[in-house]
């Protein structure tokens, strides 16, 4: 038998006796602070790596008395047993507890490592019509078929990927979404909606199946979101969510940032209504000028940028939500996500692209195997450059370095994924740059001189360490941003 094969049947396993013991820990641990106590210090004892370490001290603050993890904690045990089960103790196996051999046994026999989510967008079709938004031109003859998506999902388990996060469009208006999921019990699901599907029927099938997310899409307030996606949607929102709380069900937010709502949707009456509606986590995205329409102007400013992070930083800090905001917490991961190295997109023509913002390709899901397209030379080229700078608080090729996305798309024959997708890296291009100037004029300094552990978070990160010396830093060597890395390599960093 393969050593991957033997190291699927041993991860599987396992996973079910680590996610029946992770959940059985969750129940106990938010009843008192004495548990919560026990249960830091016992983090803090398993901890190997100084990363490790470095997680153990922040949730020991994190869920102190008084302390909003303490709250998150609780709340916890809110969750319908089911959900703790097979989506909280699910997603915490998956992410933390994997087999290390898994990894160690595809890589030698590949060259990679399994993605940690594949985005799936089933199908463009969406029952709202928001501004700017073209979903209505799609019908169903333009989704994947569920046969195609099984098979996305068969192959991803194959290769020890067990976060799915399903987009769109609407992903429930693509019917056959919660039978896959009900038959792939041991991967979690992350469905990006517009919350506008969920009524009792579908909250009572979520419930059911324990291992699904909502991550519901706002704009903010209730003027905004419905003057972005038609009258009435608040309040559509806010019954779903009423609906996904009182049965225990963990969802999120999700919500988009532009150079006109920073202040909306990171002040605190948005925060507070978040928690009192029950969300647990939220993603804070920027604009992208991406589409068929991109509009630069729509963008964060610079300055909005490093607001943002500031906002999302104090909304983690003084309340129990895991806020995250996409681009100022690239340091958390290392850096840039894309082709393959965290994640990668399929859309609902098959495309395999790096980024759900990177609208190209050279694969197509429906030609090659989904390992195979891992190993496409344009997502090894984007890989190994990754990551393009070294201040990750500007970590995207595609905003941060443009140069980049640029080259590698150019020199790996990568097509448009959608008509008018090539403007990113041809007519956008000037504005992009100009765009990118400011931002590190803003954000160097900030690296520089606020974030003292995130230099030491990167220390401790083996990885991260040997990807800087590989790839040529786009600030140093802006002319040959999205080369590849030689052995002059050294010199520029
Ligand atoms: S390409 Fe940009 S948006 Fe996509 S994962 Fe990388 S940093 Fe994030």
């Amino acid at each position: 038998m393969p050593e991957r094969s033997m190291a699927k049947a041993r991860d599987r396993r396992d996973y079910e006796r680590t996610a029946s013991i992770i959940s059985g820990a969750l129940t106990v641990v938010g009843t008192s602070d004495l548990a919560m106590r026990g249960f830091t210090a016992a983090v803090r004892k398993t901890a190997k790596s100084q990363q490790q370490q470095m997680i153990a001290d922040w949730l020991k603050n994190y869920t102190a008395p008084g302390q909003p993890g303490n709250a998150f904690f609780k709340n916890i045990r809110r969750l319908h047993p089911n959900v703790r089960r097979r989506f909280v103790a699910g997603m915490m196996a998956n992410f933390f507890m994997r087999d290390p051999e898994y990894t160690k046994a595809l890589l030698k026999e590949r060259d990679i490592t399994s993605p940690t989510t594949i985005l799936i967008s089933p199908s463009m079709r969406c029952n709202l019509r928001c501004v700017g938004c073209y979903a209505a031109e799609y019908d169903s003859e333009d989704d994947l078929s569920e046969e195609m998506v099984e098979s996305i999902i068969d192959q991803g388990e194959e290769i020890g990927t067990r976060v799915y996060t399903m987009l769109g469009g609407e992903p429930f208006v693509w019917r056959p979404l919660l039978d896959i999921i009900e038959r792939h019990p041991q991967s979690v699901f992350l469905v990006f909606t517009n919350a506008t599907m969920i009524n009792d029927r579908v909250a009572d099938r979520i419930l059911e199946l324990g291992n699904v997310c909502p991550t519901i899409s706002i704009e903010g307030g209730r003027e905004s979101t419905d003057a972005r996606r038609g009258e009435g949607t608040y309040d559509r929102i806010m019954a779903a969510m009423d609906r996904l709380r009182e049965r225990g069900i963990m969802f999120a937010f999700s919500a988009t940032a532009t150079s006109q709502n920073i202040d909306e949707i990171t002040s605190e009456p948005f925060a507070d209504l978040m928690v009192e509606k029950g969300a647990f986590y939220g993603w804070y995205f920027s604009y992208m000028p991406v589409g068929r329409e991109p509009d630069l102007s729509l963008m964060p400013t610079a300055d909005q940028r490093n607001q943002l992070r500031k906002g999302v930083m104090h909304i983690r800090n003084t309340r129990p939500l895991l806020v995250a905001d996409f681009w100022g917490d690239g340091t958390l991961t290392g850096g840039c996500l894309s082709g393959g190295r965290k994640y990668i997109h399929i859309n609902n023509k098959g495309d395999v692209e790096p980024c759900i913002f990177a609208h190209f390709a050279t694969d197509n899901i429906k030609d090659k195997p989904l390992i195979d397209c891992l190993c496409s030379d344009f997502f090894r080229d984007l890989r190994r450059m990754e990551p393009f700078g070294k201040n990750l608080l500007r970590p995207c090729p595609i905003i941060d370095h443009p140069a980049v996305m640029k080259k590698v798309v150019e020199r790996n024959n990568a097509y448009p994924t959608h008509e008018g997708a090539e403007t990113l890296i041809n007519e956008l291009q000037p504005g992009l740059h100009t765009y990118a100037a400011s931002v590190r004029d803003v954000l160097n300094p900030v690296w520089q001189n606020e974030m003292p552990w995130a230099h030491k978070w990167l220390d401790a990160d083996g990885d991260y360490q040997r990807r800087k010396q590989r790839g040529r830093d786009a600030d140093v060597a802006p002319d040959e941003a999205g080369e590849p890395a030689s052995e002059e390599v050294g010199a520029l960093n």
